[in-house]
């Protein structure tokens, strides 16, 4: 059996700690070059398992014994859910174990949540790394770098408090359905989840924490760490351009073997890339480093698992967090590029159905939340990448016509187009933006909870207030783009991005903004006396001073009104939309039916 070393990722709240674990977990690797040291790859480092066996000490000895031994650790670079959502595998992750990073002191916060469900959902196995015990207030500094030695030189309240924030976390996670446990309590690794009190700024329990991640790697996962009959296989983690490399992708290399002669197929989002490596990379190491803007070493050949680099003109447009083939002939070529299509079928929804818009940032995050949707069993109509267009918009209108809770668009990390944001403005649709996976899931199901309770009252806010306003004398402000003119509300309340028409039934346009004293207003009631700005029209062409106006609810919230608001309309208000119908219907018989 050829084993190759495990990839392990790091995740986490803010603050936590993740970056200065990582940043411990290589620098103790520096420090142990003698030993082996640590590799830099690309996106990843590399601790062999003399640098392990080193910083372990006795630790390592009973790892030594294992028929199956990992030759070191790949640990991915950047921490948080963000690369890791995007260390996508079919449908699991190309991670194979992870840190999840917990502060002493804080305990679980939203993102200790959200990387939580984003491992379950992808079934990483993980170790906690309960980390800034050096915070714990009486801790003593101790020498040793093993946790469990520097517990013993505790005061005996500082153990039981240890203990007790120890307990909290299993009792977080029993809540969340993990059995778990301090590392030295555990009695069967592969069901309990082992708890590793650390501190990243000291160093004291790294090596408990990674003699755990190697015992678990070497008892647990042989089989995805076998490399017998592996088909090479990688996943693009970042596309960029680099300096003097032109477009280069980094890419995790999860099994076999890449050449430089082999030709890649990679997804992009209209299609698959074949095509033939410029270079492969790795970086330099520092001491062939002469040049700073000279940082990669071209290979002939990369072997799993690691983080390198491609550089191809053709690699433009490459989705992150799309898989990456290797084929040595046409017929694989042909092989792989069906299996992307297929994997890139199964990712993008464009559907007919009731659901949801998601527009996500990457294809990792878009699965991710894809997954969660499902589990809260959310519809959804569409998901893709990039930003929310008006297209996107205008889909979940018509949606919500027919579902108003499903007529919504849910954005991670994406832009809101400028037209996109004014069509949504206008047609009341919901745009639910988050960085945080969880909390954008969670507010759409707060939202359809509570919107339920009041739907009534809900769907009527949401309609086109029926009120009556004139334009008033000697109140010209500016003539045309936009024409901005002085009117008083004579019955109902004004509201801005609402349409209006004049008495002839004929549509003027749509109010853009509303001025009360200078300072601009949503809604302006009766007897107001606002400034009021309207784009595409010309003051003495479309409208005139003095003329007379009337909201103007399109004809299906018209028949709304009709048959489930009337009710909610004052008398004044009453009168007003039926004069709208009577003058609508001399135009447009159907108005309102
Ligand atoms: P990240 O956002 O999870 O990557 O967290 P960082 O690694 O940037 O750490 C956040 C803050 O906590 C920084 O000010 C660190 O110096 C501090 N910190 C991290 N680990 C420890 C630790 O073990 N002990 C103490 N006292 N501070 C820590």
């Amino acid at each position: 059996m050829h084993i190759r070393q495990p990839i392990v990722a790091v995740l986490g709240h803010v603050d936590s700690g993740k970056t200065s674990l990582l940043d411990r977990i290589r620098g103790t690797g520096v420090q142990g070059r003698e030993a082996g040291g640590i590799t830099q790859h690309i996106g990843a480092s590399f601790l062999p398992t003399e640098t392990i066996k080193e910083m372990c000490g006795p630790l390592y000895k009973k790892l030594e014994q294992s028929e199956n031994k990992v030759p070191g650790l790949l640990v991915i670079d950047t921490p948080g859910h963000e690369v890791f959502t995007n260390l996508r595998s079919r449908g699991g992750s190309a991670a194979d174990i992870a840190i999840l990073v917990v502060d002493v002191n804080r305990g679980f916060q939203p993102q200790t949540n959200e990387s939580l469900k984003i491992l379950q959902s992808r079934k990483v196995p993980f170790v906690v790394a309960l980390n800034k015990c050096d915070q714990i207030s009486g801790w003593r500094k101790s020498e040793t770098k093993f946790i469990s030695q520097a517990i013993k030189e505790q005061d005996a309240s500082i153990q039981a408090d240890l203990d007790q924030k120890v307990y909290d976390v299993v009792g977080t996670l029993s809540i969340l359905g993990y059995k778990s446990e301090a590392f030295y309590r555990v009695e069967d690794f592969k069901s309990e989840i082992a708890i590793v009190p650390i501190s990243a700024r000291s160093g004291v329990g790294i090596p408990e924490l990674l003699s755990v991640l190697v015992g678990l790697t070497q008892q647990y996962l042989q089989k995805r760490l076998n490399q017998d009959e592996k088909e090479p296989r990688g996943i693009i983690l970042e596309v960029k351009d680099e300096v003097g490399l032109g477009q280069t992708a980094n890419v995790i290399l999860i099994d076999g073997i890449i050449k430089k002669e082999n030709s890649i197929v990679v997804a992009k989002r209209d299609g698959v890339i074949v095509t033939k490596p410029k270079a492969l990379l790795l970086p330099k190491p520092l001491d062939e480093m002469r040049d700073p803007r000279d940082k990669f070493k071209p290979v002939p050949q990369v072997e799993a698992a690691a983080g390198f680099k491609i550089a191809s003109p053709d690699l433009e447009g490459v989705l992150p967090g799309s898989t990456l083939y290797v084929a040595s002939n046409d017929e694989e070529i042909a092989k792989y590029t069906e299996l992307i299509e297929s994997e890139m079928k199964s990712v993008f929804v464009d559907t007919e159905t009731n659901g949801v818009i998601l527009k996500c940032d990457t294809i990792g995050s878009l699965e991710a939340i894809m997954e969660m949707l499902k589990r809260s069993q959310v519809p959804v109509a569409k998901a893709d990448i990039g930003p929310v267009t008006r297209r996107d918009v205008i889909e979940a209108k018509a949606i919500k016509e027919k579902d108003r809770h499903l007529g919504v668009v849910l954005a991670f990390n994406v832009k809101m187009l400028e037209d996109a944001q004014d069509e949504s403005e206008t047609s009341h649709i919901k745009l639910f933006e988050n960085k945080v996976i969880y909390s954008l899931i969670d507010n759409y199901n707060a939202w359809v909870e509570e919107d339920s309770a009041n739907e009534e009252d809900a769907m009527f806010a949401e309609l086109t207030p029926i009120s009556k306003f004139s334009f008033m004398k000697g109140m010209v402000f500016r003539n045309n783009n936009p024409a901005v003119f002085g009117v008083r509300v004579d019955v109902g309340n004004l509201k801005h991005k609402i349409p209006f028409m004049n008495m002839k039934g004929h549509k003027v346009g749509y109010i853009h903004q509303l001025q009360l004293d200078k300072k601009t207003v949503s809604t302006a009631k009766t007897g107001d006396e606002v400034a009021c700005s309207v784009k595409d029209v010309t003051i003495g062409r479309q409208i005139f001073e003095e003329e007379v106006y009337y909201t103007f609810p399109p004809s299906h919230e018209a028949k709304q009104i009709l048959k489930k608001f009337m009710h909610k309309l004052s008398s004044e208000e009453q009168e007003v939309f039926n004069d709208i119908v009577r003058i609508q219907r001399e135009i447009e018989p159907v108005y309102g039916y």
